[in-house]
């Protein structure tokens, strides 16, 4: 991971997004839909994956790197597999079933993991950087990453899921960093 991370470095001399944290508006926000795949848009997307693979993190969307696009990119290997990377555009799930309860965390919401339920398996339609419209099958736990992911551009965290009280005590935790504008 390490190696592969320092070869892109040095070859592109890519750096790492900050990632915004709970209280920033715009990860309350959905996201704008992608009618051009730009060059801008694969440098996003080659810039996600960098952060990603460096911080490191299973998966990231475009807005909590301060990028209001429906882009998500998605690793459970974290760059050690290239067969294992996604990167989607205006990705949506079209048909879900089954339920799977697991811990779960978020980038965007340090130190706190809590048990959400989410699909078992799902199906997502989604486009890739060549401007190709795909359907992918995922189960378990990739299944929940395309979840979480496609929640984000949607302006929805994995919190969202949880009781009111346990979302308060959650909120109170972030609240004075909120107060203070630390929010990435
Ligand atoms: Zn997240």
């Amino acid at each position: 991971m390490l190696k592969y991370n320092i070869i892109q470095m040095s070859k592109k001399n890519l750096k790492v997004f900050d990632i915004l944290i709970y209280g920033n508006p715009v990860l309350a926000r959905k996201a704008e839909e992608i009618t051009n795949i730009t060059s801008e848009i694969k440098e996003l997307a080659e810039k996600m994956v960098f952060t990603m693979h460096s911080t490191p993190g299973i998966g990231l969307a475009a807005p909590q790197v301060n990028h209001s696009v429906q882009l998500i990119t998605i690793d459970l290997s974290v760059g050690e597999k290239p067969q294992e990377l996604f990167i989607l555009i205006n990705p949506e799930i079209i048909n879900q079933d089954g339920e799977l309860l697991m811990e779960e965390g978020c980038l965007s919401v340090p130190e706190i993991n809590e048990k959400i339920t989410r699909p078992e398996r799902v199906t997502v339609r989604a486009g890739d950087l060549n401007g190709n419209e795909k359907i992918f099958e995922a189960e378990g736990l990739l299944a929940r990453v395309f979840c979480h992911e496609i929640d984000h551009i949607n302006g929805k965290l994995f919190i969202d899921k949880l009781s009111s009280l346990k979302r308060n005590i959650i909120k109170q935790k972030f609240k004075k960093r909120i107060a203070a504008g630390d929010t990435g």
